[in-house]
């Protein structure tokens, strides 16, 4: 995080906040300002400055707060000598606004929600118990960082909705984006008006993070990156409109210019997505989704398809490739119609026999039917080692479109591997294009150089349309990587698992997109607080491993949390885990340093309650990470 609010413009931005008490900071939350700092913004308005930004209207000493995030707030609420917490206005759903609620709800305060989220506060075992929460993962909306337990919920605010309180009229606007059902809070109160936005907007030009965005307009959620964006737009457009003095973010700076802020990030958001249509293959697919952009002059070109050669077939997602011999390597099997068809070529004496399977990255619809196929036909199973992690033991993961199928992987290979297979040599590679979770193979035979990219290019250039599936900005990562893999390999073919046609790119088309992806980087990264912009598109940068696994009542769980460190320097990380009540874990967070570039793990163990009840118990992970806390930011799945 940089250091922008250095004290002197901490003081300048005071004065043209107009912030009353002298000897007061102004804050900012999410963790680059010390915990704990309370701003006064008017004589019964003020702000704690935790994890998150906490409003606080005071009369006497009762209090009405927006958010509450873990509860941090207390200490606010203590040296401004408040003793009750009269009510909690809910910005949205999320743990980390939201995971100190049951405490203060147990104290006395009402729980007042968005109503479109109700039920993401008091019914949430429905979300967790859903499998659709789980497996075959196609939608983003509601997100994970959903409560653990639920709250309850006293009363439920539509947009248009206005209270009184104390000496404060307070207005509810509608602002979805970051959630579909996120309301803001328009204060007015001293003469003041100030709104409490959470988290439609980090600061100036920036929000807290991106991958919250991802929403489907034409399909599903999953070929929506950006999608929301539309909507987030109007939401802060509505901001704007109530003219506020003051801004107040969930995560982020107070801001005292809200329009100027706003503008800023609008802008950015244009911008970025212009830059993802550019060169997204899902012009290819969905090209109505992209009318607006049709003329560009600036976006790659659609590259036209090329006939297939003779050695392969196509059905369903798999590719299959058959030696002059008749023998066939199978590419991906996501579903029992291609063992049928495959049957039916060797019945038909097309294939002599099906003598290998090769997986281009964990999907359903590559993965679904590799069971099935495992029994039908008694050959290897080879995949990259990234993809066989995900494909051997799917339950410890939590990845978008994940099959709860498991496959038998007979060799793991190892970036750049190569073998013989019949007239063919065949190179494995870790190609981290679509997922991270994905291999490429290089076929070199019959005077034809092809490479098999599973889902990760079309003709209309790179298949990056769900943040989740982690698609790392840099050089050497990500599609960075597969790009220069293109280019080194000069593959005379290209193929994509869902699409019918071979193509190639030339060198000028892959240096296009790698100067797109390298634009992307910096301008992603001016969009987000963070000083890489992968963190706010990679959301299991923080993430437990395993993601799911069984304990029996009154034993100890062990369990890693994994962080990616996007940065350029070390970072030191720590968590532990926020258990449920009766379950037992030490209250120490556990802290390595992790290397720049690198992954770092650290171990949890915690104990499940002796009475605790079968069922599937979702734990908590507070995670501390550089100048960040984040409360509740990741979780494991246990179930009993
Ligand atoms: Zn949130
Ligand atoms: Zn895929």
């Amino acid at each position: 995080m940089a250091l922008e609010a250095s004290a002197l413009s901490r003081r300048d931005f005071l004065r043209a906040a107009g912030v009353l008490a002298a000897g007061m900071a102004v804050g900012v939350s999410g963790g680059d300002s010390p915990a704990g700092e309370t701003s006064t913004l008017s004589d019964h308005l003020l702000v704690h400055h935790g994890p998150i930004n906490v409003g606080i209207v005071r009369d006497g000493s009762r209090a009405l707060l927006i958010d509450c995030g873990d509860g941090d707030v207390a200490r606010s609420l203590e040296s401004l000598k408040i003793t009750s917490v009269d009510r909690i206005l809910f910005t949205h759903h999320h743990r980390d606004q939201a995971c100190g609620a049951a405490a203060l709800a147990a104290g006395g305060a009402k729980i007042i929600v968005p109503d479109a989220e109700r039920d993401h506060f008091d019914k949430v075992a429905d979300y967790w118990n859903n499998p659709k929460s789980r497996w075959h993962i196609y939608s983003q909306h509601p997100h994970h960082l959903m409560l653990a337990e639920p709250v309850r919920v006293d009363a439920t605010l539509k947009p248009g909705d206005t209270i009184t309180w104390g000496p404060a009229t307070i207005r509810a606007v509608a602002t979805p984006g970051h959630t579909d059902g996120s309301l803001s809070y328009v204060v007015e109160v001293d003469g003041r008006r100030v709104a409490f936005s959470g988290d439609a907007i980090y600061d100036a030009g920036r929000v807290w993070e991106i991958h919250s965005l991802q929403k489907g307009t034409q399909t599903t959620d999953y070929h929506g990156f950006l999608g929301a964006r539309p909507e987030l737009v109007e939401s802060l457009g509505r901001l704007k409109d109530a003219k506020p003095d003051v801004l107040v973010p969930s995560h982020g700076h107070v801001m005292p210019d809200p329009a100027g802020a706003i503008d800023l990030v609008v802008e950015r958001l244009a911008r970025c997505y212009d830059k993802y249509v550019a060169i997204s293959a899902l012009r290819h697919y969905f090209p109505k989704m992209f009318t607006e952009y049709a003329d560009r002059k600036d976006h790659m070109v659609i590259r036209p398809g090329k006939p297939v050669p003779e050695c392969l077939r196509h059905f369903g997602t798999t590719w299959v490739l058959v030696s002059k011999d008749g023998a066939a390597l199978v590419m991906d099997c996501g579903s029992p119609a291609v063992i049928q068809k495959l049957k039916d070529l060797v019945a038909a004496g097309e294939i002599r026999a099906v003598e290998g399977l090769w997986v281009t990255h964990y999907h359903d619809d590559h993965v679904d039917a590799i069971p099935a196929f495992q029994k039908e036909f008694d050959c290897p199973c080879t995949t990259d080692a990234h993809v066989a992690d995900v494909i051997t033991n799917p339950r410890a993961w939590r990845l978008p479109c994940i099959s709860p199928s498991l496959a038998r992987v007979d060799r793991a290979t190892r970036d750049g591997e190569s073998w013989q297979w019949h007239e063919f040599k065949l190179t494995a590679y870790h190609f981290p294009g679509q997922t991270l979770y994905h291999s490429g193979l290089f076929v070199e035979g019959q005077n034809l150089r092809m490479l098999f990219t599973g889902d990760s290019f079309t003709m209309a250039g790179i298949d990056d349309y769900c943040t989740s599936n982690r698609n790392w900005l840099g050089s050497g990562v990500g599609f960075d990587r597969c790009l220069e893999r293109i280019e080194e390999l000069k593959p005379s073919h290209l193929f994509n698992c869902h699409v019918d046609v071979a193509w190639d790119f030339t060198p000028e088309e892959c240096r296009f997109m790698r100067d797109n992806l390298a634009q992307r980087e910096k301008l992603y990264g001016e969009l987000v607080p963070w000083d890489h912009a992968n963190y706010g598109m990679d959301e299991p940068w923080v993430r437990c491993f395993p993601y799911e696994q069984s304990a029996e009542p009154g034993k100890t769980v062990e369990c890693a949390v994994v962080v990616t460190n996007h940065s350029s320097e070390p970072r030191t990380a720590a968590c532990r885990a926020a258990v449920p009540r009766g379950w037992t874990a030490p209250s120490e967070w556990t802290k390595i340093e992790v290397p720049a570039k690198t992954e770092g793990t650290l171990r949890l163990s915690f104990g499940v309650a002796r009475d605790a009840p079968p069922g599937r118990r979702v734990i908590p992970v507070d995670v501390r990470y550089g100048p960040w806390t984040l409360p509740q930011y990741t979780e494991a799945i246990v179930v009993v």
